[in-house]
């Protein structure tokens, strides 16, 4: 079973997820756990959650969509969310990122480090965005003792030096479609413990993609899958296999509502 740990299938419609879920499970998928980027696409995420078994869930401020700290309502707010169902398994997305034109880096810091503070509460993993921020991130989910939680790299594309700082953290790297076409991530991904790596497609609408056909979807953690089991030299089964363990442990007692609903969803370890 192939699992996507991070997309964001909240703007789509029901029958729209229901599609994307089919053409994922045709290839393998086993479930995807879609993130929230703000309070309405969490809540939007969460009734996806209810309708589809092999959707779950995350809640959070994606750092390019904080307008304001995440004060004691908004953060209220959050809890609730993740409180209201067992399928909401991470806190997600979070993070910081400074590119040019990002929110206010000081705003950015405190919806960060409030957002760890609620994974800690809730003894939720989160995964972690980080754009032209890493050394910033790592001393943020240091200090705020998020690897007391756990949780996962998103989207990772950059160095082996960099994976091995967030695997030290206590962290996996998550790998998404880059690892197809950047020379660099394929060298360092070589080098990499299966142990220490989940998989991702990060899908969104791609409407500047004119072929409908071309958006990412979860269905391409097949070729993501099959790329990683070629650079280490092993069998996409072993891929398959590990990651899901990864992300059975990162879950702990997520995975047992993951099993729950998907009563097959029992990887090897
Ligand atoms: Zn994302």
């Amino acid at each position: 079973m192939l699992i996507d740990c991070h997309a964001h299938l909240d703007s789509y419609s029901d029958a729209e997820v229901g599609e994307i879920l089919e053409r994922g499970r045709r290839v393998g998928v086993g479930f995807v756990m879609s993130a929230g980027a703000t309070l309405k696409t969490s809540y939007r995420s969460i009734e996806l959650a209810h309708t589809y078994d092999d959707f779950f869930s995350g809640v959070g401020i994606h750092p390019m969509n904080v307008t304001g700290p995440v004060d004691d309502a908004t953060y209220e707010q959050l809890r609730a969310m993740a409180l209201s169902t067992e399928k909401v398994v991470v806190i997600s997305e979070i993070g910081l990122d400074f590119m040019e034109g990002a929110p206010d880096r000081a705003i950015q810091y405190q919806a960060f480090r409030e957002q760890i503070r609620l994974a800690r509460e809730l003894r939720l993993p989160v995964v972690f965005h980080s754009r032209e921020a890493h050394d910033e991130v790592f001393r943020v989910l240091r200090e705020e003792r998020a690897y007391e939680v756990g949780g996962v790299m998103h989207y990772f594309q950059d160095d082996e030096n960099t994976a091995r700082k967030a695997i030290e953290l206590g962290f996996y790297v998550s790998l998404a479609r880059p690892l197809l076409r950047l020379p660099h991530l394929q060298r360092a991904v070589a080098n990499l413990s299966l142990d220490d790596i989940v998989l991702e497609t990060d899908a969104a609408p791609q409407p500047f993609k004119p072929k409908r056909e071309n958006w990412t979807e979860p269905r391409h953690l097949r070729v993501i899958a099959d790329k990683l089991a070629a650079l280490q030299g092993r069998a996409p089964e072993e891929v398959e296999e590990a990651t899901s363990a990864n992300i059975r442990a990162l879950l702990g007692r997520g995975w047992q509502t993951v099993t729950k609903y998907l009563p097959t969803a029992q990887p090897a370890i």
